[in-house]
């Protein structure tokens, strides 16, 4: 008897066969996405999650997926971290802060806006081009939904 499921991505129904739920089309898209990310890491080893995430327009949960699935490896033996904390680059392996910089930025919070606005005084040529491809980026994907 063949077990018919909801797609966990699309809905649609379809013929449940083991594995992720996800009806054939939403896996073969998943796949995809799955070796853009692999060839992605394979040119830029040290990537962080989120600029993966925003250079192939892929959402972070689904690459922490493919992490924890071990469809995608944190390679270590060469220095090269998948997951960084964003504030002291040790290795982590979810989220973006290693614990003691969760805690630490949580008090340090407002000293750290300081030297923010400090910076982007100083740097505002450089920090504008970032903004700009920023926001080209965010606006990309609006266009997309
Ligand atoms: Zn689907
Ligand atoms: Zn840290």
């Amino acid at each position: 008897m063949p077990d018919i499921r909801n797609c966990k991505k699309c809905g649609r129904i379809f013929n449940y066969i083991g594995g992720i739920q996800y009806c054939p089309a939403c896996r073969d898209k998943d796949e995809e996405d799955y070796k853009r990310v692999k060839e992605y890491l394979y040119d830029n080893p040290k990537a962080s999650v989120s600029q993966v995430s925003m250079d192939l327009d892929i959402s972070v949960e689904q690459i922490k997926r493919y992490l924890r699935e071990g469809r995608l490896e944190i390679v270590d033996d060469n220095g090269n971290l998948f997951l960084e904390c964003e504030a002291c680059g040790k290795a982590i392996r979810s989220g973006r802060f290693c614990p003691e910089c969760e805690r630490s930025l949580t008090r340090d919070l407002s000293t750290a806006a300081e030297e923010i606005r400090y910076k982007l005084s100083r740097d505002v040529d450089a920090q504008r081009t970032g903004w700009i491809r920023y926001l080209s980026k965010e606006e990309e994907k609006k266009k997309d939904k």
